[in-house]
Parts: structure tokens; sequence; C-alpha cells
């Protein structure tokens, strides 16, 4: 599903973020990436959607060979991954079906499918009643579930989010956790970088904990392992 053999990446400025990274993610796996600010977790992830290209190494995704894949093909990539961000990234001036819908017109789907899909994820994220609303008009909860409907709308096989509760108060970061919690149930692929201990200390799940651009821990029921 995901495989990284020795992956190292210097930014052009020479910052060298990531060190040497090992990593073999299974189709269902649950994986939490914690560690420092700075220490490299957003250079790992992009790398799996190919938002930054690795200096050396090795990366597939999904069947695609990250450092192989020409341009033109990273749309097929990146409908194979789900990616959410801290702050959504929704379009403003779209509603919440406008914003989920969008990311399906690509795809050659009629009106009636699109609709129908839309619908559907977002009935599955809780927001078969918001389907109008603008995001201004949404918590930043609702923003949030907005954004995992437009991700699940291409049926990923993985999803990957970037401190996804990072704007969020904890009950609102608790729903949508247990919302991951589900997608993943279903058989999808998540990888979530966070700095959210509670959650990670509750849920149990897969821990990889990044420090100076190298997993220095990967743990099946692993904890946060931070105080702060
Ligand atoms: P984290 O997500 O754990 O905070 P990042 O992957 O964002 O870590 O950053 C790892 C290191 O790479 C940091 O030193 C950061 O400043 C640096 N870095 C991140 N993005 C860039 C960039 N586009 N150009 C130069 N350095 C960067
Ligand atoms: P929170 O306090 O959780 O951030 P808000 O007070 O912004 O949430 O919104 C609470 C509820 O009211 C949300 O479900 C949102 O959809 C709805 N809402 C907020 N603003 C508007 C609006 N201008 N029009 C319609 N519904 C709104």
């Amino acid at each position: 599903m995901i495989e990284m053999q020795d992956v190292w990446k210097a930014y052009p400025n020479g910052t060298q973020a990531l060190r040497g990274i090992s990593v073999h993610i299974q189709k269902g796996d649950f994986v939490y990436v914690v560690g420092p600010s700075g220490a490299g977790k957003s250079t790992f992830i992009k790398l799996m959607y190919r938002e930054v290209r690795p200096t050396s190494g090795h990366i597939f995704v999904n069947g695609f060979n990250i450092e192989r894949l020409k341009d033109r093909k990273i749309p097929l990539l990146r409908r194979s991954i789900g990616v959410i961000f801290q702050d959504f990234k929704l379009l403003p001036k779209m509603t919440a079906a406008e914003n989920v819908a969008f990311a399906l017109e690509v795809l050659g789907l009629s009106h009636r499918q699109i609709r129908r899909r839309v619908e559907d994820v977002l009935e599955q994220v809780g927001l078969g009643d918001k389907a109008n609303m603008l995001p201004t008009q949404l918590s930043g909860g609702e923003q949030q579930r907005v954004a995992i409907a437009r991700s699940l709308a291409n049926n990923p096989s993985v999803i990957i989010a970037d401190e996804p509760t990072g704007n969020l108060d904890p009950d609102t970061s608790w729903g949508i956790v247990r919302l991951f919690q589900r997608i993943n149930d279903l058989g999808t692929t998540i990888v979530m970088a966070t700095h959210n201990r509670d959650i990670v200390n509750s849920m149990r799940r897969r821990v990889i904990a990044v420090e100076n651009g190298t997993i220095v821990r990967d743990e099946q029921r692993g904890l946060y392992g931070y105080d702060e």
C-alpha cells in the first residue's frame, strides 16, 4: 500500500528534512504520525502524494512508483488518496455539496451520478442536512467533515491527514477521529499526523514517531510519548 525504502529529503535551501526513512503501511492500517515540530512529519506525509519529491530512496503508494511517476499521472495517484489539512482548504464561494462535487467533475460522471455520490458522502460524514451551506456558515468541525466528504468522494484506498484536528476544540476533534475510525473500519487506510496526545493515547493504534528526520519509534499499539 505505502512503502518507503531509505528515503532522504533535502529542501533546495539545504534543510535536511528526512534522513533515511523506511516504512511499510498496509491496507487497513490506522497510523498516527507523532513528533516535535520540525521533525519531518509533514514532509513524510507530503512524499506520499508527491507534493514533495524525495532526494533519494524509493516510494511506492497504491502501486504507483512515486519517483518515476510522470507529472501527467499525478492526478491518477491523487485520486487514489484523500488528503485532509488542518485548515480544511475548502473553496469559500462553493457550498458543501459543490465542494464535494468539484472533486468528482473531472471524472466524467453524469450529473445524476455526481448528485447521488455527493449526497452519499455528505450523509456518511453526518452533514446530509447541510449540503447547501457555505463554509462560513459551518462550524470548524463541520468544515472539516466537508473536507473529509470531499476526500471520500473518489473512494480512495488511503486517507492522509496532516493535523486534521489542529484547529478544532477537543470535543469536535473527537468527532473527527471517530469519523476516521468508522472510515477505517470500512477498510480505508488512515495516516494522520497529530499533536493530539489524548486521542493517540486513547485509541492505541499504530504510532510512528519522527524526530530529526528519522523514525525513532514504530509501535502497533503505541502511545503519544511526549509530555507537551
Ligand atoms: P513537521 O511537520 O514535523 O513540523 P516538516 O516536515 O514541516 O516537519 O519540516 C521538517 C524540516 O524541514 C523543518 O526544519 C522545516 O523547517 C523544513 N522545511 C519544511 N518545508 C520546507 C521547505 N519548503 N523548504 C525548506 N525547508 C522546509
Ligand atoms: P460553532 O460554535 O460550533 O463553531 P456556529 O455557532 O458557527 O458553530 O454554528 C452552529 C450551527 O449553526 C452550525 O451547525 C452551522 O451550520 C449553523 N450556522 C452557522 N451560521 C449559519 C448561517 N449563517 N446560516 C445557517 N446556518 C448557520
